[in-house]
């Protein structure tokens, strides 16, 4: 492979042009040879990711092949448009300027054999899955109809037309790589790259796919399930392996769902723990009456406030809080607990004051 002009310029896979733009500005800054901590090969690099990288075209052929090739090649369909005659590869910054990496690479290859062929992954995907508070306390499963690249129906992902089947490749006559004499400075360097017409396979078809111009994929409608477990975690990430953009045989990318739970009304969650506020009478407090209380899953839980209780404090109701997962795999739950905010009557009868005086004197 090449060199990865993403990770060059520290994006990711599908970075919009402007990200490009601004990862190139930062670092070209950060390593001008003009300037004090500067790199200049490291500006050469940056130089060429963002050649390649900001041209639509160029970088849509990096994608699919991890290599941009002059003359042809503009549909980023692997079957079609390559030249042979005259082509060359453009990444480099001429004779003057050889690529060392694809040099060594090219020797190292020479002893390790025959390339592999290369398949272009598919992108990650990443959404955002809001659930409400009852619903991470339960678990759920959550249907999610993801707009992304899906395998072509037609061709199966192939881009070809599987019954026609394949024929071997003119370009590097069904040996999958090609041979070149590359003159740099140092001398005759013998290069094998993986060839550009089959990428490797040796093969071509004879008939590519009409309907998803030969990429295998085309946009549609995926439909994911999201198994949320019980006590998922507000901004938690479920990764669903191979449920991303489509990409080249049998190389979906992932899918990511990160999980939001909105705010309750009721309950305030810390971890496993749930928090209320409850009204009561001055009286409840100092009867010490039953009060109760709905928990998370609708549970009516009966409490009576002990005896010398400080109100102030929240009381602790063992077990009624979100699920969480023990050491062993077993599940139990948090706690709940109560803040109080005691209601005082606004106007009193004369006998209730009469009692309250009795009260008073007692205290
Ligand atoms: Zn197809
Ligand atoms: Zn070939």
């Amino acid at each position: 492979m090449s060199k990865d002009y993403y990770k060059i310029l520290g994006i990711s896979r599908n970075a919009s042009e402007e990200d490009v733009k601004k990862a190139y500005r930062k670092l070209a800054h950060q390593f001008h040879p003009d300037k004090a901590g500067g790199n200049e090969s490291r500006f050469k690099e940056i130089n060429e990711a963002y050649q390649i990288l900001s041209h639509k075209e160029k970088r849509s052929q990096y994608d699919r092949f991890g290599q941009v090739f002059d003359g042809g090649a503009t549909q980023g369909s692997p079957w079609s448009g390559f030249g042979g005659e005259g082509m060359h590869w453009n990444v480099n910054f001429g004779e003057d300027f050889p690529d060392f990496s694809d040099i060594f690479e090219g020797i190292f290859e020479q002893f390790g054999g025959r390339r592999r062929p290369t398949y272009t992954r598919g992108s990650d995907v990443e959404v955002v899955v809001q659930i409400i508070l009852e619903e991470a306390f339960r678990g759920l499963k959550h249907k999610l109809n993801l707009q992304t690249f899906i395998i072509c129906k037609t061709c199966g992902g192939l881009g070809y037309e599987k019954s026609h089947g394949l024929k071997g490749c003119a370009m590097c006559q069904g040996r999958g790589e090609i041979r070149e004499q590359r003159r740099t400075f140092f001398g005759n360097f013998s290069q094998v790259r993986a060839c550009p017409q089959c990428r490797g396979h040796g093969q071509v078809p004879n008939k590519p796919c009409n309907n998803c111009g030969s990429k295998g994929k085309v946009s549609g409608m995926r439909e994911v399930i999201i198994n949320i477990a019980p006590g998922v975690e507000d901004g938690q990430i479920i990764k669903i392996v191979g449920m991303g953009e489509a990409g080249e045989g049998d190389s979906s990318g992932d899918l990511y769902a990160v999980i939001k739970i909105k705010t309750h009304p009721i309950f305030e969650r810390k971890k496993s723990d749930l928090f209320a506020t409850k009204d009561i009478r001055i009286t409840e407090a100092l009867l010490g009456k039953k009060i109760e209380i709905q928990g998370i899953d609708k549970e009516i839980i009966q409490i009576s406030i002990p005896s010398g209780f400080n109100l102030r404090e929240k009381l602790k109701i063992t077990g009624y809080g979100m699920p969480k997962l023990g050491i062993f795999g077993n599940t139990s739950r948090g706690d709940f607990y109560i803040a109080f905010n005691v209601k005082v009557p606004k106007s009193i009868s004369s006998k209730a004051k009469k009692i309250l005086e009795d009260l008073d004197k007692e205290l």
